[in-house]
Parts: C-alpha cells; structure tokens; sequence
C-alpha cells in the first residue's frame, strides 16, 4: 500500500516543494498538495489559527485543514535554521507545535527538524527521520534523497532564469513552457518579499499577472543570482541572521546598485515581526539612489480595488517620471 503525505500549498512550499515530492515519491509515496489558496482555505485558517499571528500563517492553517482527512501524514518540518549561523522566523520554528495544537485530528505529522546552524551535515539526520516515516531502508531513503536534490538543482536553474517559482513548479509537474520574465517590456519592477507573499495569488490578488498584463517585466529575489545577493547582503552594517532577510536585503541593494530596475515594489503581510525591519532597510537604500519604492501590506481584509489603484498609480508615475523628468522628482 502507497502511503499519501500531504504538503501543503503555502510558506516554504514555494522554496522546497520540488525537493520534498521527488523525495516521498522516490520512496514510494504518492504526495497530495493541498489546492491553491482560496477563499474557503482562507476562512478555515482564519478561523483555527490564533488572532495574533500573521496572515502566511493563518493560511498555512487553512491548508492542513484542507489535507488533513486526505492523506496518512502530513509535511510539517520545524524550519529551524536552513544555513549556518541564521535563523528562520519564530513562526515557523514553532510552526508544527502551534498547528497540533490549533488543528484536532490531525494525521500523523512528519515534522522534522531542519537545523544547518552549526552544520549542513545535519540534514542528513533530517533526511534520515523524514525517509523512516515510509521507509526504514537507508540506502533507499539516502538515495532518494540524493535523486530529489538533483531534480531540486533543476528547479533552481530554471528559476535562476527568469521563470518565477509558481511556473517554475507548474513547468516541474507537466513539463509545459517556461514563461520568462526576461523580454523587451518597457518598465522592469522589482517585487520584494517572502515567497508566500509574492507567489500566493489569491492572497496577494495575482500581482505578477496584473503587472504582467501592464507590460511589465517582474524579478523576484528568488532570480538573482546567490553570489551577487549574498555580496550586497553583506555590506550592511550589522550581520543579517534571519536567511529571509539576506535574500531579501541582497537580491534589492544588488538591483538598487546595478540600477537594472525602475522599482520596487515590498509586499508585506501585515503583522510581520521581521519585515517591520527588512522593509525601513529596503525603503532607505532605494530612496538614497532614487528608485521609486512602494509598499503594498496584505491582510485578510485587504480589498482588490485598494491594491489595484496602488499598482495603477505607482505605475504611472514610474511613467510619467522615466518620459517627462528624466528621473528627477518635481521637487528636486
Ligand atoms: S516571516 Fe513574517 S510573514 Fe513570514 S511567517 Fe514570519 S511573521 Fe509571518
């Protein structure tokens, strides 16, 4: 009998999805993802997570809801730390113990530790306890685990290239064509943010594509390359210990300084302990080399027409301002 792990459609899965199916499913497992956010996946988060936490996590709720009486386990690792001497977000270091206890009749969670602070050698343990859940053969649980990373190194490539993490996964699973943010449109924006944030279309109300379809040409952190972003990461003042920080400073300040964008724009969810630094560093490197920079905060109360008059109006102005002003302000 194939058991079914389910994984749900949220936070990391925009990072490690491809990682972590080709692992269970090398071991004989069939993987069920939870859908795409949707309005009912919201409601049920909202509804079992606690008030205070942000709305990432509150959908995350709202997925294992989704899976939890389809599958024989369910995906929840205890993101610790995923490189040496950083961290993740609080959040997701208690995330397993907080959907126990918010979620009743859960399946069993496979919910190992991923802890690389000291050591990436650790995650062979981590693979270890995860494979022992299907399989208790090692040889096959390393195996697999060496076949998923490299199909993972693929996913990576692609993404390096343009292809943002949602087609990246889409091209993965059926094999269709890249859709490349790289071509000739006439204005290129940066959106900056956690990949749930930018990725999740019903919760950021499909921002890439409405761009998309204004003739915009979009880059993620995810695209640029690790290098240069681990370089500018490096040249604020103080060590950033929080791996999404890193990515988030790095991949910005590399765009700010290369001047290869025309904007940015921060999505950030409301409540966001870490963004409430990231986004003052992000917003003060702009301003100091003139890039326009907006920051678009989502909530479960956030209305389309809102978000929709922000683009519009950010837009035009990049506009008006690359025509008429040769990217000087009207006030100096
Ligand atoms: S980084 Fe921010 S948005 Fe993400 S889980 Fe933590 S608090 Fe929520």
């Amino acid at each position: 009998m194939s058991y079914k792990v389910g994984i749900p459609q949220s936070l990391f899965f925009y990072d490690y999805y491809p990682l972590w199916k080709e692992f269970f499913n090398e071991l004989g497992a069939e993987v069920v993802v939870s859908s795409k956010t949707n309005k009912s996946i919201l409601n049920s988060g909202v509804s079992s997570c606690v008030d205070e936490a942000c709305l990432p996590v509150k959908v995350y709720h709202g997925h294992v809801n989704e899976l939890k009486d389809k599958v024989d386990y369910i995906f929840i690792p205890k993101l610790i730390s995923i490189h040496k001497r950083e961290y993740g977000c609080p959040k997701y270091l208690g995330l397993p113990e907080m959907i126990k206890h918010s979620i009743y009749d859960l399946p069993i969670c496979i919910d190992v530790k991923v802890d690389l602070k000291k050591s990436n050698f650790k995650m062979v343990s981590t693979v270890v306890e995860a494979g022992k859940y299907i399989s208790p053969n090692l040889i096959k649980i390393k195996k697999a685990y060496n076949i998923a990373y490299s199909h993972y190194q693929n996913y990576k490539k692609l993404i390096n290239k343009g292809v943002i993490p949602i087609e990246a996964i889409k091209i993965y699973n059926s094999a269709t064509k890249a859709i490349t943010t790289t071509n000739n449109k006439e204005l290129k924006l940066m959106l900056v943010g956690h990949p749930y944030n930018l990725y999740d279309e019903y919760t950021n109300m499909s921002l890439i594509k409405k761009l998309w379809s204004k003739g915009i040409n979009i880059i993620t952190p995810e695209m640029i390359d690790k290098d240069k972003s681990n370089y500018y990461s490096s040249t604020i003042s103080k060590r950033m210990f929080w791996s999404f920080g890193r990515r988030i400073i790095g991949s910005s300040f590399y765009s700010i300084h290369e001047k290869n964008i025309d904007g940015i724009i921060y999505i950030s969810a409301f409540g966001c302990g870490i963004d409430s630094i990231l986004i003052d560093i992000v917003q003060r490197e702009a301003r100091k080399s003139g890039i326009p920079f907006t920051l678009l905060t989502i909530d479960e109360h956030t209305g389309e027409a809102g978000i929709n008059t922000r683009i519009e109006a950010f837009v035009d102005m990049i506009k008006r301002r690359k025509i008429n002003e040769n990217y000087i302000s009207t006030h100096g």
